[in-house]
């Protein structure tokens, strides 16, 4: 039996970052449509499973391969915005950030140093503000 599955997968593609995607919104679907007893949400997850399994058995590696490429380049797209974000409020708690009035290039300026002076990197433009 178990020779048996490894010759059915034998040149089969396999699983992926996309299919691990897929699949975990298939079970997220899954749940929603049981506990809201949602039509459309069982559908999308079956949908979502066959979609899966097409993805591992295909012998079209390529194919595949591509899709998950693309996949992954706007993953880290969307996973690198909201890094970004993260970094950027837990940056508040000990820096101001501040634009330059004239060229809006951003500033981060330490707390608690009371009204400074502020001389831009960029455009050499100076402003107050608190700190
Ligand atoms: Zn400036």
């Amino acid at each position: 039996m178990k020779q048996k599955i490894q010759q059915f997968m034998l040149g089969r593609y396999g699983a992926d970052q996309l299919g691990q995607f897929l699949l975990i919104i298939a079970i997220i679907c899954m749940v929603i449509s049981m506990v809201f007893h949602s039509r459309v949400c069982n559908l999308l997850s079956v949908l979502l499973l066959i979609l899966c399994y097409y993805r591992m058995l295909s012998k079209n590696h390529s194919r595949r391969y591509a899709e998950n490429m693309q996949y992954l380049k706007y993953s880290g797209k969307v996973i690198g915005f909201f890094k970004a974000k993260k970094r950027y409020f837990l940056q508040l708690k000990d820096y101001h950030i501040y634009k330059c009035p004239s060229c809006k290039q951003k500033i981060r300026i330490p707390r608690g140093k009371g009204r400074i002076s502020i001389s831009c990197p960029k455009c050499h433009t100076e402003f107050i503000k608190k700190s």
